[in-house]
């Protein structure tokens, strides 16, 4: 591991004055939160800050359900929101998108916030052995296309990087317009998720629109008509502790047997988590016939570019709409 400092800030304000920056690559200065996915990329000298500023016991933790929608704290853990009986209650695709993340023991200590900038999982990116990685190393070139590309995304990729974002978190919130609060030295922001993460163009070490020393500080999910009845459909090489090849995360509002407004996000096929609104706009009206259903999730595939291994995503992430659709449409 490589040499750095630890600094352990007593409050928020004493964190936020240092320039650190999380969800760019070549920062000296970083955040480490639960640590879950920082420690890792410290251990195999994928990251190599000189210093890291603990964000342990400064950041909000509490779980708020109102009349407004779900406040969640960027240090509430990942296994308390996916256990709160009013998440699971009112916005099971988020509870569901974190049961079917990671291990009990990660989700015990990684935090919302951490969730949210976790990196990608795009195995030369997390191996210092491949020198070809424009998002570690920039300008080195991509080892992915060309290479073992199974895992990586078919939407919103460039010539430089096809990584794809690896938070289950982040897709079900995405289908529900969730926001993130940004708080930094010089004050609060909100951002909505989506516009959050960048695309990789021609700067994939870049991945959010964090200035350096911001923080998330919390994510507000909006009240919804149509998030009591959502689902999250994962689908993976195995049945834990594995990330998602491909997923969905869906939200009806139904009217009798007809949509009236559906929201969608898919996650493992884009470089960012992938709102779907054309799929969205071709079901609002109609009912969860199959033929109806796969005709619109066809929409989903237009503008996807497979790279060889990763081909099969296209045809998996309209069977992942269509399955995840009949089930929250069941849903009472
Ligand atoms: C074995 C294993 C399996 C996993 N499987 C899945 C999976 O299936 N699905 C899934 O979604 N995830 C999975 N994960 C990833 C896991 O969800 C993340 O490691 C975890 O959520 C990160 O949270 P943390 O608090 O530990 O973040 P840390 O590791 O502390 O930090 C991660 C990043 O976030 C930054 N950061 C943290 N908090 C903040 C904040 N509030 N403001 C600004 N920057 C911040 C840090 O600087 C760092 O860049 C898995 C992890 C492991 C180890
Ligand atoms: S896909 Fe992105 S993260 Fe993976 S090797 Fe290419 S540039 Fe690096």
């Amino acid at each position: 591991m490589h040499p750095f400092t630890l600094e352990r800030p007593r409050d928020l304000s004493a964190a936020l004055a240092f320039p650190a920056h999380s969800g760019r690559h070549d920062a000296p200065t970083e955040y480490i939160a639960g640590g879950t996915d920082m420690v890792q990329l410290l251990q195999e000298h994928v990251r190599r800050p000189e210093r890291l500023v603990s964000l342990a016991g400064l950041l909000d933790n509490s779980i708020d359900v109102g009349p407004q929608g779900l406040r969640l704290g960027a240090a509430a853990t990942m296994a308390d929101v996916a256990a709160h009986p009013a998440v699971i209650e009112q916005f099971p695709v988020i509870s569901q998108a974190l049961l079917n993340s990671a291990s009990p023991q990660v989700r015990n200590q990684a935090t919302m916030g951490g969730n949210l900038l976790q990196r990608t999982r795009c195995p030369y990116f997390r191996d210092v052995g491949y020198s070809a990685c424009n998002k570690r190393a920039p300008g080195s070139g991509c080892a992915a296309i060309g290479g073992e590309n199974r895992w990586h995304a078919v939407l919103g990729t460039s010539e430089n990087c096809i990584a794809a974002n690896a938070s289950d978190l982040a897709v079900a919130l995405v289908a529900l317009d969730a926001t993130v609060e940004v708080r930094g030295a010089s004050g609060q922001r909100t951002v909505p998720l989506i516009d959050f993460y960048r695309l990789p163009d021609a700067t994939p070490q870049i991945e959010t629109v964090l200035e350096p020393g911001e923080v998330i500080a919390a994510i507000a999910v909006p009240a919804n008509a149509a998030a009591r009845r959502s689902h999250y459909l994962k689908v993976r090489d195995r049945a834990s502790f594995e990330f998602a090849v491909v997923s969905a995360a869906v939200a009806l509002e139904m009217d009798g047997a007809r949509i009236r407004q559906a929201r969608i996000a898919l996650g493992g096929v884009g470089t960012k988590p992938w709102r779907v609104p054309r799929v969205e706009a071709a079901l609002a009206g109609t009912t969860l016939d199959p033929t109806t259903l796969r005709r619109a999730a066809a929409v989903a595939a237009e503008g996807a570019q497979g790279r060889g291994h990763n081909d099969f995503k296209i045809e998996l992430m309209q069977r992942a709409i269509v399955r995840a659709v009949e089930i929250a449409g069941a849903r009472a």
